[in-house]
């Protein structure tokens, strides 16, 4: 089936499967397993205490590790070992980036599109009087709430959800919610724009653009590679469908992606794009390119708007 933005109207939702027991919402599951992983490793770059809650209470990820140990090849496996470590690199480097974001600009708004199981809100030192908007579908965010309310969890700022389909008409339900456009802000779009269809990207990009006043900021995660299915037989995508039966693949949008970073670049916004490999090598630890590697065309771009 597929998918389209309609003026607030969302068609299609084959692929997006109501909360996180299958679809694309259970890919927040393998998320927050990768970060209890790496809350739990020696040299963890990334602490994040309640995603083995999420894992532990959701029926779709039951069995899931939430340490390395109890991964029969440990390090070796190249879904709990090497796709784990670059979840844990990609957190520590969008904490880095939000917080410098926070304690450096006036932005006071944070925005985390499809926030998932993100617990930033509850982890990270905000400034006071910081606000963070977590939009999602309902289901999702449903799920997290029970597993946090459970935990008695306390969030570090105010922390506003916003439940409602990326592919629809998300801006009015954020100003809704009193985001405010006239301030800056903070956009974060972690593991979201290549489950989103093309057209819906673009329209998220420029109503991020809309929505942000001077001295914002956007980070966001895409894939370059121009043929997705090139790395379909890569280590990390058989091991994520065989060991958890997400088909990764399966659940992105396969049409050519738009130049979001030449749009954003075209209003004025400076950016800059990155491959996760140049943080490994600033840690001093993540993953490190391989043959046939699913994340070859991963990059990592972030933006500001003077
Ligand atoms: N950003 C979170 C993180 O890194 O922990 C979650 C990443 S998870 C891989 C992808 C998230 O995008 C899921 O929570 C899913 O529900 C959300 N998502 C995907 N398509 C969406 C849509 N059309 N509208 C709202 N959320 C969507």
């Amino acid at each position: 089936m597929s998918t389209s933005v309609n003026g607030g109207s969302v068609v299609g939702t084959t692929k997006h499967d109501v909360g996180v027991a299958s679809g694309v919402g259970r890919t927040a599951l393998l998320v927050a397993a990768a970060r209890a992983i790496e809350t739990h490793r020696d040299d963890s770059l990334a602490q994040d205490v309640f995603a083995e809650h999420f894992v532990l209470a959701a029926p779709a990820s039951h069995g899931w590790p939430t340490r390395l140990c109890q991964v029969p090849d440990g390090e070796a496996n190249p879904l709990w070992g090497r796709f784990a470590r670059y979840f844990g690199l990609r957190t520590r480097v969008l904490d880095d980036f939000l917080l410098q974001s926070a304690h450096t600009t006036d932005a006071r708004q944070v925005v985390l599109l499809g926030a998932g199981l993100d617990t930033r809100a509850f982890r990270l030192d905000w400034p006071a009087g910081s606000v963070v908007f977590e939009i999602d579908r309902e289901e999702v965010l449903a799920f997290k709430h029970k597993v946090l309310d459970g935990l008695s969890a306390a969030p570090r700022a105010t922390r506003v959800a916003v439940p409602v389909d990326l592919r629809a008409d998300w801006g009015t339900a954020l100003a809704a919610s009193g985001f405010d456009p006239a301030a800056p802000s903070a956009w974060l779009a972690e593991g979201l724009l290549f489950y989103l269809p093309a057209v819906a990207e673009s329209a998220l990009v420029a109503q991020v653009d809309r929505l942000s006043a001077r001295g914002s900021s956007l980070a966001y995660e895409v894939k370059l590679e121009p043929d997705l299915m090139t790395y379909r037989d890569s280590p990390l995508y058989t091991a994520t469908n065989q060991q958890i039966g997400i088909d990764l693949l399966g659940l992105f949008a396969k049409e050519p992606r738009p130049d979001s970073a030449g749009a954003l670049a075209s209003n004025g916004w400076a950016t800059s794009i990155h491959t996760p490999f140049e943080f490994t090598h600033r840690h001093g630890r993540g993953p490190h390119p391989e043959e046939n590697d699913a994340l070859a065309g991963n990059r990592w771009v972030f933006a500001n708007k003077p």
